[in-house]
């Protein structure tokens, strides 16, 4: 007999659908409206047309008053993009012009956080390209399915990633002891708090900002069931149970929830929607022109004594057939010019505005500006291959592939903001050091440091392991679920480059992601493994229902682990490092791009301001450091213009 419910009990479930309801009304309508009134321009609305060729284009082409003239131009309105137009668009006596290669596209779907991260879906606005094959990935001749990602949108990757939010802490304290100044943990520490809002339990935790614009939280509990035994298993094998993966005082060596970015409405909050929202974009629509669906081709320089200055941006529809119809338009930056086209974008086009290992220019035939031998080199990514179990069916997110737990699960979101479209796909992490695993059998000692600082360099974690409710590679047969254990190299050593296919802008440039081409890599991922079947075999040991669908055997010899490696590695999307912040030369991991204030060595008036300025890849998910970035960027131009009193 179905369990009756007290007549109160109904009451109050109807009110509290009323109340969301209302509140979904009440916010999504007027965005509706607003996003058919979001003050965007295009191309022709910013610029004046280019009459010489591109490749000649220099300063007397660019307009010197009025329309086409900004003091700012910030290039790509990605995560960052958006935090840094936003902020220099505070000052009312700037004009800055935001270009981005996507559209807005805020649909309902596309603030839903578990449907906005399938960037598989239909009309999710993002690029996917494959990378070129690595001939050491290589297994029985073909190689793993690798397909690379990125947001083309306003807001881009914050828009379409899993929205998970961690910080870093002795990453930043490597790259002040490697002499970068103003980026020790306690320089960047107030840039974080300066962009978050925390809501709810976050928000009594120390260390969180609570007056940001950019809202984070953290679930309290876990919305799929396979996440409880998993935690106890974690703890069982050696991983003690960390409270905040953020904390920046002990390390995260354990097994933790992960904060994300989700609002109080239960809704992606990416940097568009925190710092360039409708409202904001349309109360500063004179002094910021959001210019979407707009091609950055290439930069345009002045050449003075102390060398070459960047001035201008060369700019066409993104749409081929409009852009033909249209040509192109230039627009000049009086004072400076901020890249933040991402690890890919940012890389590709200074080269081909000349700006990049003159090799590499030459062959394309690109004019060289400024021979910088670092743009483009360094490219890295957190590699990562799954073990994978098969779960109960309701376990997982495959339950959704059928039609009533999917309707049901909507509703649920619709109705009460609850349910497993409210999840990210990652709500619990763990991450340890390699050193610390057992090679036997894969249990660990993390206990053992449970109060190390989380400010050492030393303390930063070379593995972690992301359960996820799903089969990750290998889809389970119909009516199961799965689980699978993403195991991450977090500080890997190998990298790999961005070079330019074509002088074609539109042509994704060559990435070679370079993974486990370091052998030093190769033992740190098989003891990451080693630890994920350990957790695995726990959780049946404490009488989960796990079966093995697609492993290793703990005592898998190192062929074995190879080819198993090989066949389920995968990209997690996390490029960096690609125009690094190190000296131009003598920088011990390779040259730099960018100096501390993310200024182009050798260019003046040139800033990149992305994921790609990372020294080397931080050992945490990169969204809320790029954000950081961006703040912290807009705050370094401020100053440098007298805008921000010191
Ligand atoms: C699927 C996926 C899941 C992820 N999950 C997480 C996660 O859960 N947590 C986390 O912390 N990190 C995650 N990441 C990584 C993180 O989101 C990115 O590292 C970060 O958002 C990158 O920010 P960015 O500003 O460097 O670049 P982007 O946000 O990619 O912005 C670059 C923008 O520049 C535009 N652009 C590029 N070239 C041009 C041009 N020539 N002209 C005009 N516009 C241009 C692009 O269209 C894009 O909008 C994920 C990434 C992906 C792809």
């Amino acid at each position: 007999m179905p369990e009756k419910r007290a007549p109160s009990t109904s009451y109050a479930l109807f009110l509290a659908a009323l109340w969301r309801w209302l509140n979904v009304l009440w916010w999504y309508f007027p965005r509706v409206l607003a996003e058919a009134t979001y003050p965007e321009v295009r191309p022709k609305d910013v610029g004046i047309p280019l009459k010489v060729r591109e490749e000649d284009v220099g300063d007397a082409d660019l307009p010197e008053e009025g329309q086409g003239v900004f003091d700012y131009i910030v290039v790509g309105g990605g995560t960052s993009g958006c935090v840094i137009a936003s902020r220099l668009s505070e000052s009312p006596d700037v004009r800055v012009l935001l270009l981005e290669r996507g559209p807005v596209s805020d649909t309902f779907l596309s603030r839903v956080p578990l449907i906005s991260t399938n960037f598989a879906r239909a009309n999710s606005p993002n690029y996917r390209w494959l990378p070129r094959a690595q001939e050491n990935m290589k297994v029985d001749d073909s190689h793993a399915d690798m397909a690379m990602v990125s947001g083309k949108v306003l807001g881009g990757t914050s828009r379409i990633n899993s929205m998970l939010y961690t910080r870093g802490a002795g990453e930043w304290e490597a790259m002040a002891r490697a002499g970068r100044k103003g980026w020790s943990f306690a320089e960047v520490y107030p840039y974080f708090l300066k962009s978050e809002r925390a809501l709810g339990a976050m928000s009594s935790r120390p260390g969180h900002g609570l007056s940001g614009k950019w809202q984070t939280r953290a679930y309290g509990h876990y919305l799929l069931p396979s996440y409880n035994p998993c935690v106890s298993a974690a703890q069982l094998v050696g991983l003690p149970y960390i409270k905040d993966l953020n904390s920046p005082v002990r390390a995260p060596f354990g097994v933790g929830d992960v904060d994300v970015s989700i609002d109080a409405r239960g809704q992606r909050c990416s940097t568009y929607h925190a710092f360039l929202p409708a409202e904001l974009a349309a109360a500063r629509k004179n002094r910021l022109k959001v210019c979407t669906e707009t091609l950055a081709r290439r930069l345009v320089f002045s050449h003075g004594e102390k060398g070459p200055r960047a001035v201008g941006v060369v700019i066409e529809d993104e749409d081929e057939e409009r852009a033909r119809e249209m040509g192109r338009f230039v627009v000049r930056a009086r004072r400076e010019i901020i890249l933040c086209g991402g690890a890919v974008g940012s890389p590709q086009l200074l080269q081909l505005s000349g700006i990049g290992p003159r090799e590499v220019l030459e062959e394309k035939g690109v004019r060289v500006v400024k021979h910088l031998p670092g743009v483009g080199e360094h490219l890295q990514d957190h590699f990562g291959a799954a073990v994978q179990y098969l779960t109960p069916l309701t376990h997982s997110f495959h339950a959704l592939e059928h039609t009533f737990f999917a309707l049901r699960d909507i509703l649920r979101y619709i109705l009460f903001a609850t349910g497993i479209f409210l999840a990210p796909i990652v709500q619990v992490s763990i991450f340890t050091e390699s050193s610390l695993i057992s090679s036997k059998d894969g249990t660990c000692t993390a206990y053992k440091v449970a109060n190390a600082s989380a400010l050492d360099p030393d303390n930063v974690p070379d593995v972690e392991i992301m359960p996820i409710p799903a089969g990750l590679q290998v889809p389970p047969p119909p009516g199961e679920g799965g689980l699978s254990f993403l195991t991450v190299l977090a500080t890997p050593f190998s990298k790999g480059s961005v070079r330019l296919a074509s002088t074609d802008p539109r042509e994704r440039p060559i990435c070679d992601l370079g993974f486990l081409s370091d052998p030093r890599d190769w033992a740190v991922i098989s003891k990451g493994l080693k630890l994920s079947l350990a957790i695995a075999a726990q959780m049946r040991k404490s009488g989960y229902a796990l079966r093995d669908h697609c492993v290793l055997p703990m005592n898998a010899g190192e062929d074995e682990v190879k080819r198993f490696v090989k066949r389920q590695g995968r990209t997690t999307y996390h490029y960096s490092s690609t125009c690094r912040m190190a000296l131009e030369e003598g920088d011990v991991d390779g040259p730099g791009v960018v100096d501390d204030e993310l200024r182009v060595h050798g260019v003046d008036g040139l800033r990149v301001a992305d994921a790609s300025i990372f020294p080397k890849i931080l050992s945490v998910h990169l969204q809320a450091p790029v954000v950081m970035v961006g703040e912290k960027c807009a705050d370094m131009i401020k100053r440098s213009w007298g805008e921000v009193e010191e």
